[in-house]
């Protein structure tokens, strides 16, 4: 136990100050997907004293190629990623605290886990999430490393407030192209390339060597050789409602307006209810057993039907499955849940 850190705190810049200040570090991964699981392993191998995990999927079979921390029977027994990688997390480590919690980043209790973060890593598939940590990480004074991948292509950034543009001031090189791992796919390599810059980034933040940190935008092509890297120092806008003189921190209201959202490029549907739900997963599955095939564990109940797969969380959140009409989606919900 003594040397677990040992080849680490050799290395001149963390040493065993850093080590002993990483002990104390608290690391918010909001979503533990491909990039996630990455990240999340990493920073657990490293020592980090806390771990908040946040992620609304559970793991599918689809996810196994390149998700580092599940298994076959995470995938088997539908188990929310968030339990699924606070297990695996806390196996590897377990002198580390790791709290995982299912849930959508929009969802009322997302913020008040930002108590005492030392820093956010963007571990998202979705723009709006990206836009509402850009917002919490201003209003908190907490800095947020920005990450993405498709294809065998990834994107970085650090966005630390008062001293960088932040990700809305950026909105001209960091577009949302729209592709998907559902589309387009990709390829683990993408991913632990795009996660290992996150997570240099995050420890330099963490022992506090900010001198360190990469001021550019980076882009890579794994498979086309490719890497570029952007300077966006003087893109900070005075006007930005998130970083500006007077900001508004638009997507801090967003909360109330999605309650349905077709889910970028996945052939489903969510459904969010406006104010939170708690299920009775018991009494829900006996119902549920008249329209098809109900599956439980204890955090969601998957019930198969004829076309469509309705999964419901046990926060009241529905995602359906294999249809992308919000209209539809409404009905199906209210047949089987109003
Ligand atoms: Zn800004």
């Amino acid at each position: 136990m003594s040397n677990r850190y040992s080849r680490q705190q050799l290395f001149r810049p963390i040493g065993e100050k850093g080590q002993e200040m990483l002990k104390q570090k608290h690391v918010l991964i909001v979503g533990v997907g491909a990039l996630g699981s990455a990240s999340a392993e990493a920073l657990a191998r490293a020592g980090v004293g806390k771990l908040t995990l946040v992620d609304r999927d559970y793991v599918e079979w689809s996810n196994l190629q390149r998700q580092q921390l599940y298994t076959e029977q995470d995938a088997e027994e539908k188990l929310p990623k968030a339990i699924a990688a606070q297990n695996r997390l806390q196996a590897i480590n377990s002198s580390i605290e790791v709290k995982g919690y299912v849930f959508d980043a929009f969802s009322e209790p997302f913020a008040e886990l930002l108590k005492d973060v030392d820093v956010i890593l963007d571990a998202t598939d979705n723009f709006d999430v990206r836009y509402l940590i850009n917002d919490l990480s201003q209003k908190y004074c907490i800095p947020w490393i920005y990450g993405s991948c498709v294809g065998s292509y990834g994107a970085t950034y650090t966005i630390f407030p008062g001293k960088t543009p932040c990700l809305r001031c950026l909105q001209k090189v960091i577009t949302n192209t729209g592709l998907t791992c559902d589309t387009v796919g990709i390829i683990s390599p993408a991913v632990q390339i795009t996660a290992a810059y996150q997570v240099a980034e995050a420890l330099k933040i963490l022992v506090g060597d900010e001198e360190a940190l990469r001021k550019t935008y980076l882009f890579f092509d794994v498979w086309k050789n490719q890497h570029y890297e952007i300077d966006v120092e003087k893109m900070q806008n005075e006007d930005c409602p998130s970083c500006g003189m007077h900001p508004t921190f638009p997507f801090l209201s967003y909360e109330s307006q999605t309650k349905l959202e077709v889910l970028c490029g996945r052939d489903a549907v969510q459904i969010r209810p406006a104010s939170p739900v708690a299920y009775s997963l018991d009494e829900l599955s006996k119902r549920l057993k008249t329209f098809g095939k109900v599956q439980k564990n204890p955090f969601l109940i998957s019930c198969q039907m004829e076309n469509v797969r309705v999964v419901i969380f046990k926060d009241g959140r529905v995602m359906i499955h294999g249809i992308q009409e919000i209209e539809k989606a409404k009905s199906i919900y209210y047949r089987l849940l109003g």
